[in-house]
């Protein structure tokens, strides 16, 4: 008979070694790195200061809009490697309009943004799953992830609804947590999304009340999380990250609004792939015409930069994608490009506002992690060293599965676990960051080695608890 002190030893080695990983991300839209303060953030500031905590925030995508950088964040890839190269664009072989708020208010279109055919990559909710062992994803309004990518359709998955209150936010961590907890098919992946400020921030000055008020809701509701996890006893054994997608900056209406009509003389000369253009050569009009007739405006008003789209640096990663127009603005900071139909839209005296270069300061977002494979009490001291495709083969790291090879570089990251993911000794984070690094090439296995060696003790500790359970039974 088996005595029970020693079911009590057996049973943990057997619970331990049969544990999946567990990652949590929580992104809120539009947090800026400056955001995260002891006054208006005291919950998040207590976690960044105990784990992980860059504290000038990290190096997101160059078009610094929510879609693209969401996506990136998924994939790991570059604007112009996955293909959503903004929140809206035009696909010249699809001769069709991406448009992924659905600004147009056309039903079709918003569904059409959730066809498989429009994203390239692999997001991290699939990678999760066809790692197998049970693994299973779980995405509470997280972008894209009611979209039909590689022809597959996320399980659990509750799209973006709208903007909701508190307690409706609140629900939707109690059903993250659940997700977590419930018998039948756990996740081990749990994505969190959340619109705001963002959308607070459009809706006026950002630094006003209002906005302030909804990032200390955020905070609680950060807090209102922690405290379901440590009800379910998933506190010490999940890893956390918490991000968002960009910035915003203020632009004032009356003074810093151009348009597309008077950039090209005549919108109906582009065709407008949010911020790139392409010529409309069925009205026998030249990309060079569209150059010059931008390049003239912005000497008269320099709002804004002009690039051919062969003239865009390599560290952009924003140019090798049929997607993106010949003819690229980029707002300098403080201003907005719409369209004379756009403009009534802009009702407030001062207004929030992103997608400016991701060299701003004010589009980086806020980067926190906490967790068991984290270190902790340890400042990222500049944003150069963590880029947001970065976050992707850290997640699978996390997650300790194999992922495909992407932009982002686990081996760029690692300086912030606890044990090095690379195969090489720990390097010390380079000053000049990743600019200039090149794409999908070089980047590391990312699991290998810990991954392996990690399953290699699990099998051990596995065959010597059978061998213990077949001498104590005979
Ligand atoms: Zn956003």
């Amino acid at each position: 008979m088996l005595k029970p002190s020693l079911i009590f030893f057996i049973l943990p080695i057997f619970g331990c070694c049969q544990t999946i990983p567990k990652v949590l991300v929580m992104a809120f839209d539009g947090m800026r790195w400056d955001y995260i303060t002891p006054e208006m953030t005291p919950f998040i500031w207590s976690i960044a200061q105990k784990g992980v905590f860059a504290v000038q925030g990290i190096t997101n995508q160059m078009f610094t809009v929510t879609a693209p950088n969401f996506y990136s964040i998924s994939t790991g890839l570059h604007e112009e490697n996955h293909g959503i190269v903004g929140n809206t664009f035009y696909d010249p072989h699809f001769n069709d309009y991406f448009d992924y708020w659905n600004f147009s208010g056309n039903s079709t279109l918003a569904r059409g943004s959730r066809d498989g055919r429009w994203y390239s990559g692999e997001p991290i909710w699939q990678t999760n799953e066809n790692a197998g062992g049970g693994r299973r994803s779980g995405a509470m309004r997280w972008p894209a992830c009611d979209a039909s990518i590689n022809n597959i359709s996320m399980t659990n998955c509750m799209p973006f609804d709208g903007y909701l209150p508190f307690v409706e936010w609140q629900l939707e961590i109690d059903q993250l947590v659940t997700w977590f907890t419930q018998p039948n098919n756990p996740i081990n992946l749990g994505l969190y999304y959340n619109p705001q400020p963002d959308h607070m921030e459009h809706g006026g000055d950002i630094y006003r009340t209002d906005v302030t008020d909804t990032i200390r809701d955020l905070d609680l509701l950060t807090s209102y999380m922690f405290d379901q996890l440590k009800a379910k006893n998933l506190s010490d054994s999940i890893n956390i990250i918490l991000t968002a997608d960009h910035g915003h900056a203020n632009v004032n209406r009356a003074y810093n609004m151009l348009t597309i009509d008077d950039i090209f003389g005549n919108i109906d000369d582009v065709i407008v792939s949010q911020l790139s253009f392409f010529p409309r050569t069925d009205r026998n009009v030249t990309t060079d015409m569209i150059y010059q007739r931008a390049l003239s405006y912005r000497d008269k008003n320099p709002k804004f930069d002009v690039y051919l789209k062969s003239e865009i640096p390599d560290d952009w990663h924003y140019r090798d994608n049929d997607r993106i127009g010949d003819v690229v603005l980029i707002e300098k900071l403080g201003y907005k490009i719409t369209t004379n139909a756009s403009l009534h839209s802009y009702t407030h005296a001062v207004f929030g506002q992103h997608g400016y270069s991701k060299f701003y300061p004010e589009m980086r977002p806020f980067f926190v992690a906490t967790g068991p494979a984290f270190k902790s009490n340890f400042t990222v001291a500049t944003p150069d060293l963590i880029d947001s495709v970065d976050l992707y083969p850290l997640m699978a790291h996390l997650l300790n599965i194999s992922a495909p090879k992407v932009d982002g570089q686990l081996c760029r990251i690692d300086f912030i676990l606890r044990q090095s993911a690379c195969a090489e000794p720990t390097k010390t984070p380079d000053p000049t960051g990743p600019t200039g690094s090149p794409s999908p090439t070089g980047s590391p296995s990312p699991t290998n080695s810990p991954g392996s060696s990690a399953l290699h003790l699990s099998n051990v500790v596995v065959a010597v608890s059978l061998l213990l359970v077949h001498f104590i039974l005979q």
